[in-house]
């Protein structure tokens, strides 16, 4: 996860536009981490960053902005898959290079080799101030023997082995970088003269800009005043879009590869009612990213779609909090149930998918003490049995529950009627994709990269740091 974007606006009729193009945007993105958020900008000379712990909203002050200022901006909200949750790790990060001066990085995504590639550089004298890939990643470009920022970066992205979307900002320019099978979402927009990038299309409609086209797997743009213009292509021979994008990473608002994301889940909800129906009196998502396969589920079955879960939307989501202790309190503290709707019912509620198994069961006894009569659960994925090495920080395979219990004693855990999964073909089918256009690792084991099943979030953090 990470949202990140990028802006590019030679208008500069106010001079805090691109921060401020920047900060809106991430706010559009706050779903995609909310550990850090920063923004680097430039007005052609130097690069000036402002970069805190917390919400966008609570990260930049109106001064920030001033302060930022640029035609051209680079920023990240963080959720962390390789480096612990701390302002060191926070992005985005500036590294500077001999001749050619400062580079910002901001990251979504997981560089897998990233522990051989920082050992090869501390060898040759780089001292790391971070246990961030990233900042293995803006070395690696950085230590190259190019002449031009666009020589180093074609130089050493084919070093690079795992999912990265990029934004890269320099003084002079602004890049948009996918890895060769486009793990992580990254699009173009325009909005009059400013050229923008965005982990997701919501991002591009939040400010008013329109969307362009996707960067390809494999591209790199250079965007300059010249606008945009592709230095290279590292495509692979297959595609690789993270299926999980489309069932809960990104924002219901977005389209992924010019399909809604909404529609998808809505399709996967009607699948499920296919796959598992249920008797029962009332269909109820848990929300939010859940409420696009309930309403699917619903219309498909006949049974009324009802609200009987409310979410407090100023607690974080439970997932991508960063700690054991965080999620636990996320669950009590996150849903309140609606005793109206379950009373004396037959419940189907519908989530997006079971990671650890914390979660769920407290939503089942949530619902019976509110008065359900049977709570059906069905999850809009396939069992997740595999880890995700590519910027998704699910849990360690040990703490999968689909890793090590079959369906029927995941029911019995998480104290459910019925249990049910979309199939895998199911799930692909409603993204109007095929299995050789999607990574679905996480579910089948079937990894698009070598990865080493032990690597751990924490695997850099050992380092000392400066
Ligand atoms: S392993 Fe799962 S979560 Fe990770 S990139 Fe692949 S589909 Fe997405």
């Amino acid at each position: 996860m990470c949202g990140i974007v990028g802006i590019w606006n030679p208008a500069r009729a106010d001079p805090t536009e691109a921060a401020r193009l920047a900060f809106f945007s991430l706010y559009a993105l706050q779903h995609r981490g909310q550990e850090s958020a920063g923004i680097a900008a430039t007005d052609g000379t130097d690069l000036r960053l402002v970069r805190r712990m917390g919400l966008v909203g609570q990260v930049f002050s109106e001064t920030d902005l001033a302060v930022l200022g640029g035609r051209a901006a680079l920023g990240h909200t963080r959720y962390s898959t390789t480096g612990s949750s701390r302002i060191q790790n926070a992005q985005p990060m500036v590294v500077t290079a001999d001749g050619l001066g400062e580079l910002a990085i901001g990251h979504n995504g997981n560089c897998i080799n990233a522990r051989e590639l920082r050992d090869e550089l501390s060898r040759e004298g780089v001292r790391f101030a971070t246990s961030s890939d990233t900042e293995v990643v803006a070395q690696v470009i950085a230590r190259e023997t190019g002449t031009t920022w666009d020589d180093r970066i074609r130089t050493a992205l084919p070093k690079l082995r795992g999912a990265w979307s990029l934004v890269l900002l320099t003084p002079a320019a602004l890049y948009a970088v996918r890895d060769p099978l486009g793990v992580r979402p990254l699009c173009l927009g325009r909005k009059g003269e400013a050229w923008l990038v965005a982990s997701e299309t919501c991002a591009l409609e939040t400010v008013g800009a329109v969307f362009v086209r996707e960067v390809a797997p494999g591209e790199v743009l250079r965007i300059d005043s010249g606008g945009p213009v592709p230095i290279a292509d590292f495509a692979a021979s297959r595609r690789g879009l993270c299926v999980f994008e489309h069932v809960y990473l990104a924002s219901a608002s977005s389209d992924l590869g010019g399909v809604s994301v909404y529609a998808t889940r809505e399709r996967m909800g009607e699948t499920l009612a296919d796959e598992h129906p249920a008797a029962a009196d009332v269909v109820i998502p848990v929300p939010d990213s859940a409420i696009p396969a309930a309403v699917g589920y619903a219309r498909r079955s006949g049974i009324p779609f009802r609200e009987g879960l409310i979410k407090n939307r100023y607690i974080g989501r439970t997932f991508i909090q960063p700690s054991p202790q965080l999620r636990r309190q996320g669950v009590a503290l996150k849903y309140n149930a609606l005793r109206d709707v379950l009373d004396g019912r037959r419940v189907v509620v519908v989530d997006d998918s079971i990671v650890r198994g914390s979660t769920s069961g407290p939503i089942v006894e949530l619902l019976r003490r509110h008065g359900a009569r049977e709570v059906h659960m069905r999850i809009c994925s396939p069992p997740i049995r595999h880890q995700c090495f590519f910027g998704v920080d699910m849990a360690h395979r040990d703490e999968l529950i689909a890793s090590h219990l079959e369906v029927e004693a995941i029911r019995r855990h998480i104290g459910a009627d019925t249990l049910g999964y979309l199939s895998l073909a199911g799930m692909i089918r409603a993204t109007g994709g095929t299995e050789a256009e999607l990574c679905t690792a996480c579910f089948t084991g079937d990894y698009l990269v070598p990865v080493q099943l032990e690597l751990a979030k924490d695997s850099l953090e050992a380092e000392p740091v400066r």
